[in-house]
């Protein structure tokens, strides 16, 4: 997931926003009829992910009874 400050290229809208993939941003443009200009993009490491991961492998090791 991406934090990505964005601005527009005329008027002085700002806005941060949040996608899973960069291609989101494809077509967004401001209110005024002007399109977005990329001013900072973050990644943001979700936890809740990570524990998803987690369990997940410990599922893979239960996995013997199938052999
Ligand atoms: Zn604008």
């Amino acid at each position: 997931m991406f934090e990505v400050h964005i601005a527009c290229s005329d008027c002085p809208e700002e806005i941060e926003v949040l996608v899973e993939d960069l291609g989101e941003l494809d077509g967004l443009g401001c209110e005024c009829g002007y399109g977005f200009v990329t001013l900072a993009i973050g990644e943001i490491r979700v936890e809740t992910a990570r524990a998803q991961v987690i369990s997940f492998s410990q599922r893979d090791d239960d996995l013997p009874l199938a052999a």
